[in-house]
């Protein structure tokens, strides 16, 4: 039997310092995980997490030290970054106990949930899905993965973006209202999660649009930093 197309390419993202790569299943995101962006999107900080899901095709993979173009999607006005630490799964599984929870990250990356926001509001206001405004294509970019081996669970460390040498979210892994582990608990009660599993785990207080010719750089400290010009 043959493929009547061409195979699609299946994502997979480099490992920080080595010839090695991680094959992307799926992109589960979640949403308002740290206080002051839940208050700024007006949301009662106490809410359990919500979860959805990007296409793994949207995925953007930016090389450290290089800029990388990234398109403006079309059919949107407001077009907003979300930096966010991206936790990469290693184990899979269901019901995962949230005590060893963290044991099932491979790795960490740095990574945006680029976002459609009028698109994300409107849907929001019809009760539609979100898909329009979280999946447009490169809606993901995301650097390359560090092996906890290497770095470690990183709990706590600031995580910023900066828009033209300014910055515009600053946050600190700490401030996260659900840890990773918690994340990956309770994400693996509404699905049998796999090895190459993404999550991007929610994102700090600042979000705002972003418009073409503009630079942005997101850094997760201890994790990376990525660069993109908005073309
Ligand atoms: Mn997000």
């Amino acid at each position: 039997m043959l493929s009547v197309i061409q195979n699609p390419p299946r994502p997979a993202l480099p490992i920080f310092g080595s010839e090695d790569f991680f094959p992307v299943r799926r992109v589960y995101c979640v949403g308002r995980n740290y206080r002051a962006h839940a208050r700024e999107m007006g949301a009662d900080e106490r809410d359990p997490p919500f979860f959805f899901l990007k296409p793994a095709d949207t995925l953007q993979l930016v090389s450290e030290g290089e800029t990388a173009e990234h398109p403006y999607p079309p059919r949107t006005g407001n077009y907003h970054f979300e930096v966010e630490l991206v936790a990469a799964l290693g184990r899979g599984g269901r019901d995962i106990p949230v005590e060893t929870a963290g044991t099932h990250v491979y790795g960490y990356a740095v990574g945006l949930d680029m976002t459609r926001r009028d698109l994300q509001d409107e849907a929001k206001r019809l009760a539609r899905p979100w898909e329009m405004g979280k999946a447009a294509d490169f809606s993901a970019p995301v650097g390359a993965l560090r092996p906890a081996g290497t770095i470690g669970h990183p709990a706590s460390g600031a995580i910023t973006l900066q828009v033209d040498g300014t910055e515009r979210q600053r946050g600190d892994l700490s401030e996260m209202i659900w840890s990773v582990p918690e994340q990956v608990a309770l994400l693996s009660t509404y699905f049998e999660l796999h090895p190459g599993d993404l999550i991007f785990t929610g994102t700090p207080s600042g979000v705002g649009p972003v418009a073409r010719g503009q630079t942005m750089t997101a850094r997760v400290e201890g994790v990376g930093a990525i660069t993109l010009r908005v073309a």
